[in-house]
């Protein structure tokens, strides 16, 4: 498994490999890789891919002031680890300061689907995501990138970056990977407290609540108490069209239901497709 930091030695070997015929596909990760991120590996390999490249990169454009970009979870070792028991044929580790020049200036920025959800609550941060995920679409130039639907409103935007400034790569998203009491696994799960944890199992049982067919209005109150009730603090519960990503009035088929809450100070996100 190769190694790359340098972002101009990853672009020459991904152009070489592409040459003789090889399929590449990119996995993004912001690292501590854990069941769900190493899912998209094998679905990157049940793809048919060649070669796959494992990214990780905490990066800093994609997180707010007083968010934990400081304090992320880092644990390059064991993910190199995983990533070669994975069969991963690269894994890129760029620094902040190669990936940013310190007079950066051109950002990319969906204006539509980040709007609401994530885009609401964490301003800034789809762009940071944006910025990152086209950086690494154009040094990789992969022939297609999986996305876990984890990051669901993630997912939708890069497939409208993608249609809208024509990549040409396709985007693959896998099923959300949950732990066997059902919280969707997550880098950021590490932080949580033994009653945190127990909390956090709400916000599951909330989305799995959700009727189809039913008032979105009403159907957003229950599961609003059921995380309130577990003691958690709801930053949004919401009930919005697949495709458009806007609130619909009655849930039903093509329905996306997406819940981000606090355990203490932890913000959980997970989502349900009706
Ligand atoms: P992150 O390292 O959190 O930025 O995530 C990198 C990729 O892994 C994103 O495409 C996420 O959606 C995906 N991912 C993270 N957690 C999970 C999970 N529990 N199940 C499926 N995909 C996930």
């Amino acid at each position: 498994m190769k190694i790359f930091r340098d972002s101009g030695k990853l672009r020459k070997w991904c152009a070489e490999r592409k040459a003789a015929g090889a399929k590449i596909a990119l996995v993004p990760t912001m690292g501590c890789l854990h069941e769900g991120h190493l899912s998209l590996v094998r679905e990157a390999k049940r793809k048919g891919a060649d070669e796959i490249v494992v990214s990780i990169f905490v990066n800093p454009v994609q997180f707010g002031p007083n968010e934990d970009y400081a304090k992320y979870p880092r644990s390059e070792k064991s993910d190199l680890a995983k990533c070669r028991a994975e069969g991963a044929g690269a894994v890129f580790l760029p620094s902040p300061e190669l990936m940013y020049a310190a007079d950066h200036s051109v950002y990319v920025d969906e204006t539509r689907l980040s709007k609401g959800l994530c885009g609401a609550r964490r301003p800034g941060h789809f762009r940071g995501v944006c910025t990152v995920v086209a950086k690494l679409f154009n040094i990789v130039r992969p022939d297609f990138a999986v996305f876990g639907r984890k990051d669901w409103q993630q997912a939708q935007i890069v497939k409208r970056m993608v249609r809208d400034l024509d990549f040409g790569i396709e985007i693959v998203t896998a099923p959300i990977v949950r732990e066997s009491g059902g919280l969707a696994m997550s880098s950021r799960n590490g932080y949580l407290s033994d009653e945190e944890r127990g909390k956090a199992l709400a916000i599951n049982k909330a989305i799995a609540g959700v009727r189809c067919g039913m008032p979105a209005a009403q159907e957003k109150r229950r599961a609003r108490s059921v995380l309130e009730k577990a003691g958690l603090k709801v930053d949004y519960v919401e009930m919005v069209d697949s495709s458009t990503l806007e609130p619909v009035s009655k849930t039903g088929k093509g329905t996306t239901v997406l819940v981000a809450a606090f355990a203490g100070a932890t913000r959980l996100i997970d989502n349900r497709q009706l």
